[in-house]
Order: structure tokens, then sequence, then C-alpha cells
């Protein structure tokens, strides 16, 4: 894939870049280590007036910073807006609480025979991250913010169509006043990440993406006995049952399939729904995702913007045409539109079969597959009859019934009469196909810490 700005919107490319060579990627490994050996010798509360000073840069810079990311990846540009806004509290969140999730530990010193013992938790070095385009700041940040707080630093190599989201987030740390090199934009092609990997100044690695690239980062990373932590697809499941308050749970399933034009790990994507409230669910949810604007992604009326690719787009309609052929009900939408852009009509649809792609496919578009079961037993066992295990919703008011969804859904995040959010105080990542590892929190700042016992006789 070429390393180029192109606008989803009209298909044009606006920038393209030369991919680094060998030696300018070592010299760019070489900064980063060389930082870290600096960074790790900072006090935790000069890392966090750094951290509140990038986060007052992507405050001032707002919009800005959301015009790249709309022109780069095609979100509206008021979800643009609201990212770069998240991802200012994200910074300052760690900045806050970075202290106290690095402070030392206490353990039982008289249990393990000791006069003091206690836990320290220190930086691990350089880490690679390898990040996706969907979320081009907020991915990078979940990452990048605790990782630095921890004292580590950071090697970005971002999706080939973010380039330019990626080199300012470079600039913005640098500015706010990190060491020069403590978290560097590598330029470069997915084929270059086998040799990053393998550099033993690289401690350890971080994806967010799809389950192939998952495999193979796993792969390298196993072989070079270094950590990595997956944050990988989903297919999440989004379940009615009869209690629900069902014109709520249809305006936000809307949102929760259509946000950043459909293209969210965590959008929901399966639609579960009771027979008892299905004819009621299937008419609201279909007529709130036809009423959607579907159009330039620059204007405040416009709900869904294009798809980030033609690839993508691509996908999503063999996906839609795989079931309809196959005897699906397309309830709305499902036409691929004429003229320039890549959009894609939000669309639902129903009457799906294990056969089909939709069934058990991840579909990243505006594209919403509609499920009846009568029973609970049902709403779980489909659910759950994924390879995929990310977040889930289930829209129910009967007390029981939250309990045993909490326990019964087979996913990172269970979000109960709600859609599936990333909060800075909450972790988040996935079980089965959807990767291993957590992000946000404190769990998601000692990732990448080595978690030391001291034990003082
Ligand atoms: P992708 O192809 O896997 O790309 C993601 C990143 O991985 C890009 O930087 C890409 O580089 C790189 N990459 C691709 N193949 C690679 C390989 N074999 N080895 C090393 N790096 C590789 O993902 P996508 O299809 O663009 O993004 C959508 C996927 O990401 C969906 O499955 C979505 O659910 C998932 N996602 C997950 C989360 C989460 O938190 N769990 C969040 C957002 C998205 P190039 O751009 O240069 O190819």
């Amino acid at each position: 894939m070429p390393i180029a700005t192109t606008n989803p919107a009209t298909g044009q490319v606006l920038k393209t870049y030369e991919a680094m060579s060998t030696e300018q990627l070592d010299a760019a490994i070489e900064r980063t280590d060389l930082a870290y050996q600096q960074l790790r010798t900072t006090t935790v509360d000069q890392r966090a007036r750094w951290m509140n000073a990038a986060a007052d840069l992507l405050d001032a810079e707002r919009d800005e910073i959301a015009r790249i990311m709309t022109t780069e990846m095609g979100k509206t540009y008021v979800a643009a807006q609201a990212e770069v806004t998240k991802c200012a509290t994200a910074a300052r969140f760690y900045a806050d609480r970075a202290p106290a999730f690095l402070a030392d530990e206490p353990a039982d010193a008289a249990a393990v025979k000791a006069t003091r013992a206690f836990i320290r938790y220190q930086p691990i070095g350089v880490v690679l991250a390898v990040m996706p385009w969907n979320f081009p700041l907020w991915q990078v940040m979940r990452f990048a913010a605790p990782a630095l707080m921890a004292g580590n630093t950071g090697l970005l190599k971002h999706a080939s169509n973010v380039p330019q989201t990626a080199l300012l987030l470079e600039d913005v740390f640098r500015r706010a006043g990190f060491p020069e090199g403590a978290f560097t934009a590598l330029l470069v092609g997915s084929e270059a990440v086998e040799r990053i990997l393998g550099d033993p100044r690289v401690r350890a690695a971080t994806l967010t993406g799809s389950e192939p690239a998952g495999r193979s980062i796993a792969q390298i990373a196993g072989r070079e006995l270094k950590k990595t932590v997956l944050e990988l697809g989903g297919s999440d499941p989004f379940v009615v049952m009869p209690s629900a308050d069902v014109d709520r749970a249809a305006e936000v399933a809307t949102t929760a399939r259509c946000q950043n034009n459909g293209q969210s790990c965590i959008a929901a994507k399966r639609f579960i729904v009771h027979t008892d409230v299905f004819d009621a669910f299937a008419e609201k949810f279909a007529a709130n995702m036809a009423a959607l604007r579907v159009g330039d992604p620059m204007d405040p009326n416009t709900d869904v913007g294009p798809l980030a690719s033609e690839r993508g787009r691509d996908e999503v309609h063999a996906q839609v045409r795989d079931a309809a052929d196959n005897g699906a009900s397309v309830l709305c939408g499902g036409e691929l539109p004429t003229g320039d852009g890549w959009f894609y009509p939000p669309t639902v649809v129903t009457d799906l079969t294990p056969q089909m792609r939709m069934w058990s496919e991840e579909v990243f578009g505006p594209v919403a597959g509609l499920f009846r079961v009568s029973s609970y037993e049902e709403a779980i066992e489909v659910a759950n009859g994924t390879s995929f295990g990310l977040g889930s919703n289930a829209w129910t008011r009967d007390p029981a019934e939250q309990e045993r969804f909490a326990t019964d859904l087979d996913a990172g995040n269970v979000f109960i009469n709600g859609m599936t959010t990333s909060y800075p105080e909450l972790p988040f990542g996935g079980v089965k196909n959807s990767g291993y590892g957590r992000e946000l929190s404190e769990l998601g700042m000692r990732e990448f810490c080595n978690t030391k016992t001291v034990w003082v006789g």
C-alpha cells in the first residue's frame, strides 16, 4: 500500500510520501532508544508536565487536526473534533493518575520472611505500536499516553493511509517537551514490521488491527520472545430482550452501528432481538438507519461519511450481496451509490443463515445483521457464536437477566442498556480472536512495565 493521503470523499490523492530507507529506519530506532535512556531517568512529575502540555496543544489545535483526520480517512469533522478532545482527556487522565499507578505497592513482608517487600513498576524500553486508520488519533493516544508516562518510548507504524495524522502527533509530543525521539512516527509499510520487531532495541509491540495482522505480529514476537498486546477485530452482539426500552435501544443501535461511518471495532454489528419485540425493533431500527444523512464529512449535518478506502467499500458490498443473493432480506440500503467517493448507505439485513458471510464475518461499514431469537439461551448462543469476543451490548430492564448477561457474554466488554465505548478509566480489550491484553486504566499502563518484585531481608 502506498503511504499517501487520499481523500475518501473524492478519491483524490492529495499527498504521497517516500517510505523510509533501511538506514533511516535504523537511525529512527537508535534515536528512540537513546530517548528511552533519557526518559527513564525523568520523574513522573516531569513527564506529567509534558503530557499535560501535549493535551493543551491538542485542545488548541483541535480543528486543524480534525480537518486532517477527516481528509485522510473520511470520518465526519464533528466526530474528528470529538476524537481530538477525547485524546486530550486521556492524556490528562494518565498525567494525573500515573503517580498512583506507578507507585510502589507494598506486599505482606512477614508472610515472605522479609523486613520489607514491595512491587515496583518500571518501564521496559522502546515499544512498537502498529496502528489502524479508523480512529487515527485515539488508537495511538491510548497507547502513547500510558507508555510515555511509564517512561517507555514509542515507535509508531501507523496505517499507510494516515501519514499526516501520524506525523502531527509526533510533532505534538515533541513540542510538548518530550525528549527528541521519545515518540517517533515511522513512514514504512507493513513489510518493515518484521525488521523493527527483530531489532534488539525494541522490547515489545502493540497492534490494533485485523486478525491476519495480529497473527503475523504474534508470530514474529513469539520467535523474538517479545511481549505483545493485540486489539483485533470484533463482530459485537447487541441483544434486545422483551423488557428493554425498545425505542431507546433502536435509537442507540443506529449510533452503535454507524458511528465512525460504521468502521469501529466495537461497533455493534449483529442485532439479536427477542421475537416478542422483534417487529417493533426492526421497524424502528430500519427507519432510523434509512433516515441517516450520508454525504460530505465536512458538513456538520452529515451523519455518515465515506468509507476509508475503495477496497473496504467493495468488501462491505460483497458481504451484503452474498447475503442478499442467498436469500437474506435487505430492509434498507444495500445499493452501491454512483458518483465520486466511497460512500455506502446504512443497511439492515435480516433472515441470515450460517452459510452467509455476514453470519460470522466482521462487516466494517454501516451494515447491520438482524437476528430473531426466541429465548435468553438462544440469544447467548447466537451472541457468542463467532470467533470474536471484543465488545457486547445487552438491553434488558430485568436485574437478574442483566447479571446473567454480564457473566454469559463471551467478550472483553459487556455494556448493559448502553453502547460499548472506551473510557480511560476502564480496561479495554478482547478475548478469543479479538486479541489479548488490555489497554487503558492502570492495566493498560502495566502491560508495558516491568512488574518488579523487591524483597529486603
Ligand atoms: P489492518 O490491515 O490490520 O491494518 C492495521 C495496521 O496493521 C496498519 O498499520 C497496517 O499497515 C498494519 N498491518 C497490516 N498487515 C500487517 C502485517 N501482516 N504485519 C504487520 N502489520 C500489518 O487493519 P484494517 O483492516 O486497516 O483495520 C480494521 C481492523 O482493525 C478491523 O478488523 C477492526 O476491527 C480492527 N480494529 C480493532 C480495534 C480494537 O481495539 N480491537 C480498534 C480498531 C480497529 P498498512 O496500513 O501499511 O497495511
